[in-house]
């Protein structure tokens, strides 16, 4: 019996026996430590400034022949959508997998969004599997299918799962040469790849998904059935354990793009009422609702992640046609971040470089633009320095927006993720903006990783950049440096360089 491993561990030994040579990724919770893992094996594994290039990068190691992996988290998924999505109708040689991982409850993410959901807009497959075992078959699946339709395949996980242990029985790995880029695909029009894609490519996606094997089924009773994907497949097993659950039946889908329709008619067929157990959003659900059948969209379960408790109320309400919730959001107090007298519990390091800088900010009556660095945690009550923070890189741009000359705060990983063409934009229509950059060399909320110098780069751009040695600098004298710079039309940069207290 071999010891039992995780689920990153796993499919890190999934994407090694299935002979990647390539991988990419952008770090993020819950994503980075597998790319760790990779890193420091004999693949040629590296960060990427961001999940475009990242992906762009492995479709031109796929076009020569090598397997690849993307890692990126959920976020990542929006950034890489666009090669994404044409990638499927324009073909790739070897296989191409992204490991897409989700934050369902929100641990440490911008957002709460579904991956699956790409899997749709873009047209190629998607796994989601429940446990290691099923994580390390779907990787090795995922190659021998991305070569088989020529197309990415998205393969889902979540933190969950990343943590799960069990002993995975690893099978033999792949060897030889992996297919290329076939260049006959030039030969169709764009209408025509898309056609061609339609007439051959999906159908033998839907085969695949409806092959006996690839999904776990669980017959039990004729009264329930649980229809379920990815990490909540295990804990309904869990629950279908005790003695008043175990007459229901369970289908455990790891492929969820194309859903297996002819298993699901015949499961659906098979039972009076249905029960669809899934994070984050209603995915299968809302491709099979019909009378019957019940989830998220009737009020059994709830949206994001899934806890046993919510599986267990809602087949004790299965017997009702819908269930009305009561909806209680979330607040920073009632999951610990803000204690109830305003004083931030969980927050920037206590020896932050940049806290006197935040300090002059937070004085200034001007509107700011944060990033998705550390200078996100200065927006909520008591410090109340960032106004608005959308997305990596955002907020040049969104701060070339303001109807005064206002300030983008970015750390500098965020710059070179996608800050730079808000840069760009800015001294291109002369806008007027001042932008901080936090210049600490590192992305210090991921884990430290390099960034590389944008120093040269920005000074070219903004001949009249500034550079400061940010612990070095009093507050009095970088309030009135900061003021000068507010006071003056077009863009200004200021790099307010620090050593990461944590890093
Ligand atoms: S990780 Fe580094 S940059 Fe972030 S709050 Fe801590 S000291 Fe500041």
């Amino acid at each position: 019996m071999s010891e039992p491993i995780t689920g990153s561990q796993a499919l890190v030994f999934g994407a090694l026996d299935s002979g990647i040579s390539f991988a990419t990724g952008v770090p993020g919770y819950p994503i980075t430590g597998i790319m760790k893992l990779l890193i420091g094996s004999s693949v040629d594994a590296r960060w990427s400034i961001n999940e475009k290039v990242a992906l762009e990068a492995a479709l031109g190691a796929s076009a020569t022949g090598r397997r690849s992996l993307v890692t990126v988290k959920h976020v990542g998924m929006n950034i890489l959508a666009d090669p994404l999505i044409t990638s499927a109708t324009h073909t790739i040689g070897a296989g191409l997998v992204i490991l897409a991982g989700d934050d369902p409850g929100v641990k440490r993410s911008q957002n709460e969004q579904d991956s699956r959901y790409y899997g749709l807009l873009a047209e190629v497959p998607v796994l989601d599997p429940p446990c290691p075992e099923a994580a390390y078959n779907s990787m090795r699946r995922a190659f021998l299918l991305s070569e088989k339709v020529r197309t990415p395949v998205i393969l889902r996980l979540t933190d969950r799962l990343n943590n799960m242990e069990e002993a995975v029985k690893r099978t033999p790995a792949a060897t030889g040469d992996f297919q290329k880029f076939d260049r006959d695909t030039w030969a169709f029009t764009m209408k025509g790849k898309h056609q061609h894609f339609h007439c051959e490519t999906y159908p033998s996606m839907e085969k695949e998904s409806a092959m006996a094997g690839t999904h776990r089924l669980y017959q039990r009773g004729k009264d329930i059935g649980i229809i379920s994907s990815g990490y909540p497949s295990s804990l309904v097993e869990e629950i279908v354990s005790a003695d008043r659950f175990r007459n229901i039946s369970h289908l455990a889908l790891t492929m969820v793009n194309p859903l297996p329709r002819p298993i699901i008619d015949k499961f659906i067929d098979q039972h009076s009422r249905i029960l669809v157990i899934e994070e984050t959003e209603p995915v299968i659900e809302e491709q099979i609702y019909c009378s019957g059948v019940f989830g998220k969209l009737t009020g059994h379960t709830v949206y994001g992640k899934i806890e046993a408790n919510d599986i267990i109320l809602a087949l004790e309400n299965i017997d009702m046609d819908k269930v009305n919730r009561t909806c209680q959001p979330e607040t920073r107090i009632s999951r610990g971040l803000t204690s109830t007298t305003g004083v931030l519990s969980k927050n920037l390091c206590e020896d932050c470089p940049y806290l006197g800088l935040y300090e002059v900010l937070g004085n200034l009556n001007v509107p700011v633009a944060g990033d998705l660095g550390c200078s996100v945690m200065t927006a909520p009550p008591p410090m109340e320095v960032v106004d608005i923070a959308y997305s990596l890189g955002s907020s040049i741009a969104a701060a070339t927006g303001f109807t005064e000359k206002g300030i983008a705060l970015i750390g500098d990983f965020g710059l070179v993720h996608t800050g730079l063409q808000g840069l760009i934009e800015a001294v291109h229509h002369h806008n007027s903006v001042l932008v901080v950059v936090l210049q600490n060399n590192i992305a210090a909320l991921t884990g430290g990783q390099d960034v590389p110098d944008m120093t040269g780069v920005v000074q070219t751009l903004v001949p009249d950049t500034r550079i400061l040695d940010i612990r070095n600098t009093g507050e009095d004298e970088l309030a009135t440096i900061i003021r000068t710079e507010l006071g003056k039309e077009g863009v200004s940069v200021i790099l307010a360089r620090a050593t990461c207290a944590k890093y």
